[in-house]
């Protein structure tokens, strides 16, 4: 075991982790990042980023995470390539166990993101990312103006990203495997009454088709109750059927929420149950989910962490 010990170890490299990396990094914390399987996190599976404040016309995704990464590095974040398989937050420092070795932290900043459920269909994964599939209204929805798009689910994720999408497309299609929405019922009623929105009931996705062609050319549904399939005319296919926080090894010790998000302490965004421990962006929050919410809850976190560090490592 390396004697070592990190003054502030941040795990994962999407924008909530490489904020933390570039706040801690500009305070001398000297950084560690361990990356993982995603390098640069969802943003890096969008092509156009349209709404990041700052890019007046655009930003590509991956470009965005390497300019963050880039400005990371040049306040002297180190990155490592590693998984962390297990932890001991009970001792202090904070033991981290990655493949070879274990790494040894005063603060920890978590930043592993949550991963879109998909619903593993034939063609969704071919034509993932900028081909017509997506998980994100908010990123891609202005791509489908004046088209017709699909939505896949029944809760007040696919009802706000129909709703959003009927800003640009001709028709959106809702296709839930119910006859009514589980989606609050606010989101539910505004979603089934706009005159853009045309709920499928009862229907599952079944087959995206395009794949030869590269590019999203229909939905193939079935309908449960009657077993008949049609194609829905869509060029853009919305999945929203809840996403899956990576909280892997950190929970428990750290507390989670119902829906398996990380729980910050009453009062904080970014404080976990443990003193020292932090999280940030999509593993902690199911409600924006935004490149740019992330980014600040990673700023939030760095400097908590900081703080936690001058008051109990001075000197
Ligand atoms: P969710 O509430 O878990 O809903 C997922 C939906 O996808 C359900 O309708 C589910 O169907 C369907 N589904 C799941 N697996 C499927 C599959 N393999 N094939 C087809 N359909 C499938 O997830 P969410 O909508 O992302 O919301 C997550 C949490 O965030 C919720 O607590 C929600 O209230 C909250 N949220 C709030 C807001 C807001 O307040 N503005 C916005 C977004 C999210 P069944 O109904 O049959 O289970």
């Amino acid at each position: 075991m390396s004697t070592t010990v990190e003054n502030v170890v941040i795990i994962g490299t999407g924008c909530a982790g490489l904020t933390a990396a570039i706040y801690t990094a500009r305070s001398s914390l000297n950084p560690l990042v361990l990356e993982g399987s995603l390098p640069g996190g969802q943003l890096t599976t969008t092509s156009e980023v349209e709404n990041f404040p700052g890019f007046p016309h655009g930003v590509d995704g991956y470009q965005l995470t390497q300019n963050m990464r880039e400005q990371a590095t040049r306040f002297g974040t180190r990155f490592e390539q590693a998984l962390v398989t297990s932890v001991d937050f009970t001792t202090m420092p904070r033991k981290l166990v990655v493949a070879d070795r274990t790494i040894l932290a005063r603060t920890v900043i978590i930043a592993t993101g949550a991963s879109p459920r998909m619903t593993g269909i034939p063609g969704e994964k071919e034509l993932y990312g900028g081909k017509g599939v997506t998980t994100c209204a908010t990123c891609d929805g202005a791509f489908y103006r004046k088209m017709e798009v699909a939505v896949i689910g029944g809760g007040d994720s696919a009802a706000e990203e129909a709703l959003f999408l009927t800003r640009f497309a001709s028709k959106v299609y809702l296709v839930h495997r119910r006859d009514s929405l589980r989606a609050s019922k606010i989101m539910a009623d505004r979603a089934t009454t706009h005159e853009k929105i045309v709920p499928v009931w009862d229907s599952v996705p079944v087959e995206v088709l395009g794949v030869k062609e590269g590019a999203v050319s229909g939905l193939k549904v079935k309908n449960l109750k009657t077993n008949a399939e049609s194609v829905l005319p869509v060029k853009g296919i919305f999945v929203a059927i809840g996403h899956i926080p990576n909280t892997g090894p950190f929970a428990p010790p750290l507390a989670v929420d119902e829906g398996g998000y990380f729980k910050p302490q009453p009062g904080s965004q970014v404080q976990t149950n443990i003193p020292g421990i932090y999280v940030a962006g999509d593993c902690s929050d199911h409600v924006y989910r935004q490149a740019i919410t992330a980014a600040g809850m990673g700023c939030a976190a760095a400097i908590e962490a900081e703080r936690w560090l001058a008051e109990h490592h001075s000197g």
